[in-house]
């Protein structure tokens, strides 16, 4: 008998990006529904004709999706809020698009969109399913079995992917309050029971069904609910042999429940939770499937075959090769789709990445060297042992000043000379401000224009000395205008800015850049996260030469604006040879580097922005605190090597702040600027209940919306600030950078921003 091969997804986006470019013409009305549908089966036969002629044995279907799995699901089981005013039946694409992006502005309404938030712990965004008091489920699409046989169609024997009905209804949330979404459960349980008797009349034998819910801290009632749904499901379809599939984590307290399961076969991550595998094969039900989840799918490196190889044959001697599947930790859509299309890269560093075309060979000669022996792919195991052991001494990785450094980094870099009270009072001297200073986020409106001459630049059609030139006008008249309109602490408006991340990896060693390396974050938004390959150094200053020329222009202070090290980590794919917090130290002492330099320049100022701060929490609770530790400590070995005069921003641009106010407490940073115009200030309880005791600037201006708030309605939320928070202690600013909106939008807003805060001040002296 021999080993399984399979992958549990494979990116939807096509090589180039096509699924954007389909959407995105239909969206506009260039093409037709019927193009459209083309396109994404022309898109699914590449994906399966490519992990078929890999040798993959077990390849999915149903997991490529128009916008979202977690949207389709809900099309599935007809969870459809309302207000989209469908009454049965199949969903239309239109509704479903609706559902995905609103209807704005278009023809037949002003639907909102469902509310999306992001998948587990990746960057990839959801549509949160909504459920009401009196939800009732139906079969209203049949994707999972359509696409099922469109394969076999082609002649693909797939393996069906559906999310499983728990970690589905977890994810959800409930229109009504005190509605449990777990409590639906035996009304959602037919629908599945349904699809599984499809798929099994449609000749399918294995399913994958998803519950990285599994992987979370779980209680007893949600415990109870895997083994009601599971119990349900092993029921309505015999034929069917459930794969239980679990990543992102270990199962840990909750295996005895999963083992409990009457299911055929269970997935785990052992590239997140490596020693599970033990505790699993100790307990399994000797009949039990495992599928080992051991090339990773959250990165872009290049696996050790042979030392895999090392872990997976005595799993094989002990358990057998028919009772084993071979596979990614997750599934492949976190991944960038081929590196062969790269170009450029630099050879070495190309030769120890693996995107997810190369992951899936990877898998199958795994699968071979198991089979048919290792020599019956001995160059390629030779080959992938050569890059891993070049990679562990190569000096482009490793550069013994930044270790030497990170390793001397004493725990007095990581604090201020003075505690916050003390700093406050030299800080207020020497930059006497007014009560209630005005500031904004950093960014102003990146416009076509600007847009444009980076592009030309990029091309070689714009001179470096041009281009200059025009950013340096355009920031002048930033600068300008925030003098004229009466802003107290400006900014330079971050015009030479491709995007927060990328502008800063680009000056810094250890980092690199893909041309083709997109990955999907929602819909058709894809991005392309910088790859952190080696130890992390500042060869050169890298917005000091910005701040300076925008501070020569004013004698008010101006903000320098830097990317914190967090950020920078979380928005990259990360090197997995080192802990992340040791990559995140080295990018803090590299941005220590550039807040001195901008104190040297004269900056009196500095913002360090680490808008994804909350998001690098890991899921499990007991680990929060040593991400937190190392995450704040980082931030103030970034910015704590300034004089006590010099005032340290930090920005943070979302709504939930309860689980990580001490953390943000312990930061320590002068002043920090959050999103609370869109909540009416009700996420500054956080800060309230904690008593957070320096400086903070709640927005007062919701950016995401493209209307004009008044002088009133910026007071009021000022005031309600004022109830809750010292006068002295609030900042007045928007909720984040203002690169998304225009002009037209931006100038009048701010000014009444500005006159707001002369009207809290009046009313408060
Ligand atoms: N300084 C950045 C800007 O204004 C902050 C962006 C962010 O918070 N995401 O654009
Ligand atoms: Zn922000």
């Amino acid at each position: 008998m021999s080993i399984i091969t399979s992958t549990l997804g494979f990116p939807r986006i096509g090589p180039r990006r096509e699924l954007k470019a389909t959407l995105e013409n239909y969206w506009s009305g260039k093409s037709t529904a019927a193009t459209l549908l083309d396109d994404a089966r022309a898109l699914r036969a590449a994906a399966w004709a490519r992990q078929h002629a890999a040798g993959i044995t077990h390849i999915p279907s149903n997991d490529f999706s128009l916008y979202d799995h977690i949207l389709d699901t809900s099309t599935m089981v007809g969870a459809i809020p309302g207000l989209y005013g469908w009454s049965g039946g199949a969903v239309s694409l239109d509704s479903y698009f609706a559902m995905a992006r609103g209807t704005r502005g278009r023809i037949g309404g002003d639907l909102p969109a469902m509310e999306m938030t992001k998948w587990f712990d990746t960057n990839y965004h959801f549509m949160v399913p909504e459920f009401a008091r009196d939800q009732t489920f139906s079969l209203s699409s049949t994707k999972p079995v359509d696409e099922f046989l469109e394969a076999k169609g082609l002649g693909y024997h797939t393996r069906p992917v559906v999310v499983g009905p728990v970690t589905y209804l977890l994810l959800g949330k409930s229109r009504d309050a005190g509605l449990d979404p777990l409590s639906l459960l035996p009304g959602l349980l037919p629908v599945y029971a349904e699809v599984l008797r499809r798929l099994a009349a449609a000749g399918a034998d294995w399913v994958q069904i998803d519950e990285p819910a599994l992987v979370l801290d779980l209680d007893e009632e949600t415990r109870q609910a895997f083994r009601t749904a599971y119990a349900a499901l092993a029921q309505a379809a015999p034929g069917i042999k459930l794969l239980l599939t679990t990543y992102f984590g270990g199962l840990g307290d909750n295996l005895d429940t999963a083992l409990g399961l009457p299911v055929a076969g269970l997935h785990l991550d052992l590239t997140r939770a490596p020693g599970e595998i033990e505790r699993v094969i100790a307990k399994a039900p000797a009949d039990l499937v495992l599928s080992l989840g051991l090339i990773d799918g959250r990165n872009v490196w290049r696996a050790d075959l042979p030392a895999l190889l090392d872990r997976i044959e005595p799993l094989v001697a002990r358990r057998g090769a028919d009772r084993l599947i071979l596979a990614p930790s997750c599934s492949l859509l976190h991944a960038p789709v081929d590196l062969r299309q790269e170009s450029g890269l630099d050879p070495d560093l190309q030769s120890w990445l693996a995107f997810a075309a190369q992951k899936v060979e990877e898998l199958t000669i795994l699968g071979r060297a198991l089979n048919e022996g290792r020599g019956a792919v001995a160059a390629a195991l030779d080959e992938s042992a050569r890059a891993a052991a070049a990679r562990k001494t190569s000096p482009k990785i490793h550069d013994p000043s930044v270790r030497a450094r990170m390793i001397a980094a004493t725990p007095e870099m990581s604090r201020r000379q003075a505690p916050f009270a003390a700093r406050r009072t030299l800080q207020h001297q020497r930059l006497a401000l007014p009560s209630f200073p005005t500031t904004t986020i950093g960014s102003f409106p990146q416009t076509q224009e600007v847009r444009k001459a980076r592009a030309a630049n990029a091309k070689g059609s714009m001179s470096d000395a041009s281009y200059a030139a025009y950013l340096r006008q355009e920031t002048a008249a930033a600068v300008h205008w925030q003098e004229e309109i009466g802003l107290d602490v400006l900014v330079h408006g971050e015009f030479e800015r491709n995007d927060m991340v990328q502008y800063f990896g680009e000056q810094l060693s250890g980092y690199a850049f893909t041309k083709h390396g997109w990955v999907q974050s929602y819909g058709s938004r894809y991005v392309r996260p910088p790859v952190i390959y080696g130890d992390v150094s500042r060869p050169h200053p890298m917005s000091v030469e910005w701040s300076a020329y925008a501070q020569s222009l004013t004698a008010r202070p101006m903000k320098g604006m830097l990317t914190g090290p967090v950020t920078m980590l979380q928005w990259s794919f990360v090197r997995n040879d080192q802990p992340r917090a040791d990559t995140c130290r080295q990018i803090a002492l590299a941005l220590r580097d550039e807040v001195v330099d901008l104190e040297k320049a004269g900056i009196r100022i500095i913002q360090v922005d680490e808008p994804a701060f909350r998001e690098g929490l890991p899921l499990r609770k007991a680990a929060w605190p040593a991400y937190l530790g190392w995450a704040a400590e980082c931030f103030r070995l970034a910015v704590s090597g300034v004089r006590d005069d010099t005032q340290i921003h930090t920005h943070m641009c979302y709504s939930e702040f309860n689980d990580i106010i001490a953390a943000i407490g312990t930061m320590d940073a002068d002043v920090i600027s959050i999103e609370t115009a869109r909540s009416k200030m009700e996420l500054l309880q956080a800060f309230t209940a904690y008593h957070y005791p320096n400086e903070i600037g709640p927005g007062v201006y919701d950016i995401h919306a493209p209307r004009l708030p008044s002088v009133e309605e910026m007071t009021d939320l000022l005031a309600k600030a004022e109830l809750t928070l010292a006068a002295g202690q609030i900042w007045v600013n928007p909720d984040c950078g203002l690169k998304t909106r225009t002009w037209e939008e931006v100038r009048p807003a701010l000014a009444n921003m500005v006159e707001a805060a002369k009207r809290i001040r009046a009313a408060i002296r």
